[in-house]
């Protein structure tokens, strides 16, 4: 049997990929043969460490910074992408921030609209900037990172789990135009995993979380990203619209 998870030649653009789950996608996928190019915002140390230790292992990526949320910004680096890459077969929308924990009484039209902006406009951007190419190529894949939020709610995150929700909608609505051209679109929603954006909540939620988990622990980077490599490669060819949940059991659908 041909190694159904092998992406020899296929070419991906993955966002906010520096460091956390998307950075764990990007090596999962280089690892298998892609060809890959990442975005982040800010932190260029991040990404250039990540960089080298790609290269300390004979890969290559390609890295540029670029604010998701900002139209100028995405049409730049998809362009630089494609002229990096060729043509683009996978997009891993994966940029994301979390949102802080404030209750919505006292979210602003700037809190709500920086949230929704990255997670969820962020991801249309980018992923309109390949999406025509892909359809006429008759090939693509579309990976969007929600968050099993999207199902359950949270309270002081009314702005992220709408966010996500409405990635998952998205999704499902794109999968049908997709679909029929062989352009796969399916999101993943994981739960709590162990990076940056959870380190920002206090030591009080995180024992709370954690406690609410069957699982009884966060999940780490690399038991997200076999999920991605799964809707990427050729084993997951007939996932259409999915919301894959490696969640360690948050929730149960
Ligand atoms: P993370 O460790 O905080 O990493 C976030 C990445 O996104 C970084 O590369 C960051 O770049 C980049 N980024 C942030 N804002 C951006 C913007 N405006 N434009 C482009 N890139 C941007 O986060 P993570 O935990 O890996 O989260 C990745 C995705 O998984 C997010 O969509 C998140 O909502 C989702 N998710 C996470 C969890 C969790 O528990 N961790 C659970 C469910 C879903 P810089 O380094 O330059 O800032």
């Amino acid at each position: 049997m041909s190694n159904v998870f092998d992406l020899s030649g296929r070419k991906a653009v993955i966002t906010g990929a520096s460091r956390g789950i998307g950075a764990a996608i990007a090596q999962l996928f280089l690892e298998h043969g892609a060809e890959v190019a990442i975005c982040h915002v800010a932190d260029h140390q991040n990404a250039e460490a990540f960089q080298n230790r790609v290269r300390s292992r004979g890969l290559e990526l390609h890295a540029s910074e670029c604010d998701v949320s900002d139209p100028a910004a995405v049409n730049r680096f998809c362009t630089w992408a494609q002229e990096r890459l060729g043509q683009v077969d996978i997009v891993v929308n994966s940029a994301g921030v979390g949102g802080g924990d404030r209750p919505f009484a006292m979210t602003d039209d700037q809190d709500w609209d920086r949230i929704i902006g990255i997670n969820l406009r962020g991801t249309m951007l980018v992923t309109r900037a390949f999406f025509a190419g892909m359809l006429e190529r008759q090939y693509g894949r579309v990976i969007n990172v929600a968050s099993q939020l999207a199902y359950k709610g949270a309270p002081g995150l009314a702005h992220y789990c709408a966010a996500k929700a409405g990635v998952v909608g998205f999704t499902r609505a794109l999968a049908y135009e997709g679909a029929p051209h062989n352009v796969m679109v399916n999101a993943i929603a994981p739960g709590p995993v162990d990076t940056d954006l959870l380190r920002n909540h206090s030591a009080q939620w995180l024992e709370a979380k954690k406690a609410q988990l069957p699982v009884g622990r966060f999940g780490q980077v690399d038991e997200i990203a076999p999920t991605a490599l799964l809707l990427a490669s050729s084993a997951g060819a007939f996932y259409a619209g999915q919301t894959l949940s490696p969640n360690g059991g948050d929730v149960m659908l």
